[in-house]
């Protein structure tokens, strides 16, 4: 039977190992000829670190086993474990077979030892799991799911399904990728719904019918968004985590999403060490005493109009000006968070004009019961808000915002029959990738990013 080579190297207490006899599968990362003996370094993905493995020369077929050896080969081998001499690995593997499962020509592959940028490697999708990097994002990602799952079910919230495909634009905004199976789209009644469908931008209006039969609820799906933004922190496909919850108002918001992320910090510090010690050496230095003061301190929090002063006082020239009202830029998001308050912080109660139709309208007739969470780096990985409840105010707000009653008849009526309280907020997974590892770009932290002008693989 096969073990994996985490559980060889991160074993309790891997002196209990040593004489054991395993076998284990992988790709070939090095291999160095020692003359007499080569040592292979063995990755199967489980885990950052490589299995040293030691081939004799005395084994059978040696000379043409070491020349089918080469990086990027894939190999079964089974062997013993000894303790190792080098200082690197407590354990090694003494080889007794070795068995070539698919060879891959040293001339060709792409992934040799050198270094590769970024760039490039999103050229080689199919191939760039491989590599350490990716392999340890791939990692915390799967963690990050996890934790996600396991922080609403423990406060019982319920993991339910909004459509991918809809007749319904979310927000009013444009930005949506239509769905379609006609080649003409002069006469959308023909087409497979009957009328003009796309991909969803957002589950909350949906979110918000479960929430108000079941509580508390968080979706868990891809998003699609079909703004043209070439930035590091925009996908065309994205995954997004949408709590909504019911008898909730803005504060009970901005506690469940503060502990939402601390929750899933604390998680990756405990559960993925090895990748962001990784991380910390080769990507973000300091990126470890960052995460552990994101898990230990409460966020900071700042009205929009409190961050709108600060800014106009900032000593720093921003590229667009600041004025009550904006809508704030990256460049004010990130100096908020990375140099006034130096970890997240949590804004609230933004202008009514620059925020969606559904946010709740706040006593002084200007502002919105809105919270972002704005974090160094990245700025902005989380908007959520407490919904407008009273229906009298959602239907003014309807008509302000130019859009027909008649295609939001569901969600007034959600007002109409038992209405409560209601809050939520939607965080992009990817940047919540980014946010933990340190990862600068966020075509980096998906194995498959689409972006403008890429769809391939
Ligand atoms: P931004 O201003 O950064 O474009 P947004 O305000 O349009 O974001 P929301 O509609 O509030 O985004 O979506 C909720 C969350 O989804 C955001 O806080 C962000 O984390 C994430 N998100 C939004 N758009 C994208 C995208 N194109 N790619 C990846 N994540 C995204
Ligand atoms: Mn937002």
């Amino acid at each position: 039977m096969r073990t994996k080579i985490k559980h060889i190297l991160h074993a309790q207490q891997s002196s209990l190992l040593i004489g054991r006899q395993v076998t284990v599968s992988g790709w070939i990362r090095t291999v160095r000829d020692q003359k007499s003996f080569a040592f292979i370094e063995l990755n199967d993905g489980s885990t950052l670190a490589n299995l040293q493995i030691v081939v004799d020369g005395a084994l059978p077929a040696y000379t043409e086993t070491l020349s089918q050896l080469t990086t990027g080969a894939s190999a079964t081998i089974t062997g013993t474990l000894v303790a190792s001499p080098g200082k690197n690995q407590a354990l090694e593997l003494k080889a007794d077979t070795v068995r070539i499962l698919g060879t891959c020509s040293a001339e060709k592959y792409p992934l040799q030892k050198k270094r590769h940028s970024f760039e490039f490697l999103r050229t080689i999708a199919h191939l760039r799991p491989r590599t350490n990097t990716q392999g340890a994002v791939l990692r915390v990602r799967s963690a990050l799911a996890h934790a996600t799952h396991l922080f609403f079910q423990q406060r019982g919230f319920y993991y339910v399904q909004t459509p991918l495909i809809t007749g319904s634009d979310c927000e009013g905004g444009g930005e949506m990728f239509r769905v379609t199976t006609l080649s003409d789209l002069k006469d959308p009644s023909k087409d497979f719904f009957g009328k003009p469908t796309y991909l969803t931008v957002s589950g909350q209006l949906e979110g918000e019918i479960l929430a108000l039969a079941l509580s508390d609820v968080y979706t868990f799906g891809p998003t699609f968004r079909a703004e043209n933004s070439n930035t590091s922190r925009h996908l065309a496909e994205f995954w997004m985590i949408e709590p909504e919850m019911a008898f909730a108002d803005l504060k009970a918001d901005m506690e469940c999403a503060q502990s939402y992320l601390q929750f899933c910090v604390r998680y990756v510090l405990e559960h993925c060490r090895e990748d962001l010690e990784f991380f910390d050496k080769f990507i973000e230095n300091g990126l470890l005493q960052r995460l552990q003061h994101v898990a230990d301190s409460p966020f900071a929090h700042l009205t929009y109009t409190q961050a709108v002063e600060i800014l106009r006082k900032a000593p720093k020239q921003f590229e667009f000006p600041v004025e009550w009202g904006i809508d704030l830029q990256s460049e004010h998001e990130r100096y908020l968070a990375e140099e006034h308050c130096k970890q997240p912080v949590i804004l609230t109660d933004y202008p009514a004009e620059i925020k969606a139709f559904y946010m709740r309208a706040n006593d002084d007739g200007k502002t919105v019961a809105a919270m972002d969470i704005l974090v160094p780096k990245i700025g902005e990985i989380i908007g959520g808000s407490q919904r407008e409840e009273r229906i009298d105010r959602l239907e003014h707000k309807i008509a302000e915002h130019g859009l027909n009653r008649s295609d939001y008849w569901w969600y007034l009526e959600l007002r109409e029959y038992g209405s409560v309280p209601h809050a939520g907020f939607g965080l992009g997974f990817e940047r919540l990738v980014l946010f933990t590892t340190g990862m600068e770009n966020i075509r980096d932290v998906i194995p498959f990013p689409r972006y403008p002008g890429h769809a391939d693989f």
